[in-house]
């Protein structure tokens, strides 16, 4: 009969002694790191306070599914997504064995042996189980090694994009260390279990497949079992002092991710920069660009510890890839050193400290930024005013990190120091003045009206099913006035009651509060209210994505509740109730241009797509769409402010995109700003006559032949 499948723990220890020294190693490893992980929940607790919706167990299930699924990192990059799959997976069932040897040996062997399980059957599962995840964790370590050491991947290189000389060589070091620590740890783990079966032969050493291998391997080269038995002692406290190394310094470097990137998704707002979270009540408060920790909110703090610096905000990021000073990653990363010092947990003072490139840290008011052309702030005036709060970095990063309500907190101290472009002040002022950006008299909001060809209702003075908020540049730019024309003409033909508020709208302030002035944002949406709930409607419609989000999102917070429909939503239901009849089919190959604010934001992803069936087009989609669809360069205020912080235009980065696509004649967009921002990229592109940009609307019009019609024809 064999022996019940066993291994003693501390197997080939001669001096008793040395298990002791063992123990003691342990809990001083456990005791640093436990420190490590204090020191940083205690910075987290001192920060300021921030609201979080307490739903615990729906966080705590969505971040683990997360986590388990590595779904965000396997996106657009399946190489790493498989590669970090298999090391998550595979540490985490070498962790687990690890605490089951020490609940079997450690707990159970000393209150109640008779309870020990780490023997028989479980055990030969166990060594199934921990051999082939040793496997895996090597596999997913060497392709991570070599996508770092051999593919050259641009966003790996933490060269800033500020054009400040420091590259952050100090990072890829901290990386490599700790590819190279697990993989050692990994590969000392698989020659123990190897040694351990050359010295012992035990029945069961086909149970450990690859330690068997490995074994066999040592054997063919001429190493005996007492050799083995030499071996495997040494590397046995080598792989156990690498291994409490590792924990000990967890919380103090890049592997901190490890539990800072879990918590980070547990309380991450689904929200994030869709609805931005009120300024912070003290005005002398809040995150700036001379950022402390104290000045911070403890999920702030937490998202800099989270951040693995992946570099996937830095790849999508619209301001990046036009040449503007703005990274999103460096800014995290720029933050995390203001607040922390580099890789250490002390905050460097001002005068005498250092920069992580050796410099003085500075000591600078925003005024001082402002007038320092070669300005050493920490976080430059430039770099936040070149954000479109296109949301593509909150959206991709892995690990939840919310850029963008950072940014706009950055932008308030910034309004309110008066620290801004010249055109984006003059704008704000238009908006004091006159509740637009144009500047424009309120009178000539509805002036598209009289040229419509249709009568569009007084939603003031008469009850409508739909209250069309049609928002500035539908209603103020004369290119995009065709097409609130138009839609105001497709509306009619199909039967929509609507009307509109005239003279009584206002800017919806989406925009405004993006850039920061959230007392002039306050002010234009509690004008827009007021004349919405002195309204009699069912719904709201608009032709703004921008405006959408403002109303369907933080309308709500000021007393607003209504239901809103961006108009994609609205034709889409109309065509399938058949109220859109398509006499003239639209032969022509498009490609569809996702508003941020419509798409990334607020998911009306396939009305639009719908539509373009509807009239009889073919859709040839861009390589970035739908969630992954890259800014026109329009939002977040940045179409108020002068060009000179982009060499490039991300305009006309999406225009080579399309054009890039087989036979696709039309560029087509649903917001009002992307039509003036496309049209004018079309022309500096080079592209003019050869890619005609339109608004879905006119597509519709013309499928249905209404372009042409006057008011009786459409009434009929
Ligand atoms: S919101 Fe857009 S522009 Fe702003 S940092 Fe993120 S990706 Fe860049
Ligand atoms: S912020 Fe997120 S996406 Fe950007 S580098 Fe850090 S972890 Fe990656």
């Amino acid at each position: 009969m064999q022996p019940v499948a066993q291994r003693p723990v501390f197997e080939g220890f001669q001096h008793t002694w040395l298990v002791p020294l063992f123990y003691v190693v342990a809990f001083l490893a456990i005791g640093v790191f436990l420190y490590g992980v204090i020191r940083r929940i205690l910075r987290y607790r001192a920060g300021r306070h921030q609201p979080v919706v307490p739903d615990w167990p729906k966080r705590l299930v969505k971040a683990f599914i997360e986590v388990l699924s590595s779904r965000k990192i396997g996106r657009r990059d399946p190489y790493t997504g498989i590669a970090h799959g298999f090391v998550f997976w595979a540490f985490g069932f070498l962790f687990l064995g690890t605490c089951i040897i020490a609940l079997d040996h450690d707990v159970l062997g000393l209150i109640a042996p008779s309870l020990e399980f780490w023997k028989g059957d479980f055990f030969l599962g166990f060594s199934v189980v921990m051999d082939v995840s040793a496997v895996l964790f090597l596999v997913g370590l060497g392709m991570l090694i070599v996508r770092r050491g051999f593919f050259a991947v641009a966003r790996l290189n933490y060269a800033r994009v500020d054009g400040k000389p420091d590259d952050r060589g100090g990072y890829r070091k901290e990386d490599w260390w700790f590819l190279l620590q697990l993989f050692v740890l990994g590969l000392t783990g698989v020659f123990l279990e190897a040694l351990r079966l050359l010295h012992d032969r035990p029945w069961f050493e086909g149970y450990s497949p690859v330690g068997l291998a490995v074994a066999n391997g040592l054997a063919a080269l001429g190493m005996t079992p007492s050799a083995a038995m030499t071996w495997h002692f040494w590397t046995w406290w080598f792989h156990a002092f690498l291994a409490l190394t590792f924990i000990a310094y967890l919380p103090y470097a890049k592997s901190v991710h490890m539990l800072s990137s879990w918590a980070n998704l547990v309380v991450r707002d689904g929200k994030a920069a869709i609805v931005l979270p009120p300024p912070a009540s003290d005005a002398a408060m809040g995150l700036s660009l001379t950022p402390a920790a104290e000045d911070m909110t403890w999920k702030e703090l937490l998202h800099l510890d989270a951040c693995t610096k992946c570099g996937r905000c830095h790849d999508v990021c619209p301001a990046r890839n036009s040449g503007a000073p703005l990274s999103p990653r460096d800014l995290i990363l720029d933050l995390r050193e203001a607040v922390s010092g580099f890789h250490g947990m002390k905050r460097p003072q001002t005068g005498g400290s250092k920069l992580p490139d050796g410099s003085e840290m500075p000591d600078i008011s925003l005024r001082e930024v402002a007038s320092t052309a070669e300005s050493t702030a920490l976080i430059s005036a430039d770099v936040l005013w070149s954000c479109t709060t296109c949301r593509a970095c909150v959206e991709t990063c892995p690990v939840g990190i919310e850029h963008v309500p950072m940014i706009v907190q950055m932008r308030r101290t910034l309004i309110d120091e008066g620290t801004m472009d010249n055109n984006l002040s003059g704008t704000l002022m238009n908006f004091a003045r006159k509740g637009n950006s144009f500047g424009q008299s309120e009178r000539n909001r509805p002036k598209w009206v009289k040229e419509a060809k249709v009568p569009v209702k007084d939603a003031r003075k008469e009850e409508v099913e739909y209250l069309w908020f049609v928002g500035d540049f539908a209603s103020y730019d004369p290119r995009a006035q065709k097409v609130t024309q138009a839609l105001a003409r497709i509306l009619t033909a199909a039967g929509v009651d609507f009307g509109i508020l005239y003279e009584a709208e206002r800017n919806a302030g989406n925009d405004v509060r993006r850039v920061g002035e959230e007392g002039l944002f306050e002010t234009l949406a509690e004008k827009n209210i007021k004349a919405i709930q002195s309204a009699k409607f069912k719904r709201v419609l608009t032709t703004d994505p921008h405006s959408y989000n403002a109303i369907k999102n933080e309308y709500p917070a000021l007393g607003l509740e209504v239901e809103i429909e961006h108009y994609t939503e609205l034709l889409n239901r109309l065509a399938q109730q058949n109220r859109l009849p398509v006499k003239h089919p639209q032969d022509v190959k498009v490609t569809y241009h996702d508003p941020c604010y419509l798409g990334r934001y607020n998911r009306v992803f396939d009305p639009p797509r719908n539509l373009i069936e509807h009239v009889g087009a073919t859709l040839v989609e861009m390589p970035r769409n739908r969630e992954n669809s890259f800014c026109c360069g329009a939002g977040g205020g940045r179409i108020w402010m002068g060009d000179t912080l982009y060499p490039k235009k991300p305009a006309e980065n999406r225009i080579h995109e399309a054009k890039a696509l087989d036979g696709v004649s039309h560029f087509i967009v649903a917001c009002p700003k992307d039509l003036a921002m496309y049209s004018d990229a079309v022309k500096t592109a080079g592209y003019e006559g050869q890619m005609e940009v339109s608004d879905l609307i006119f597509l519709v019009e013309k499928a249905m032949g209404l372009e042409n019609y006057g008011t009786e024809e459409i009434l009929v």
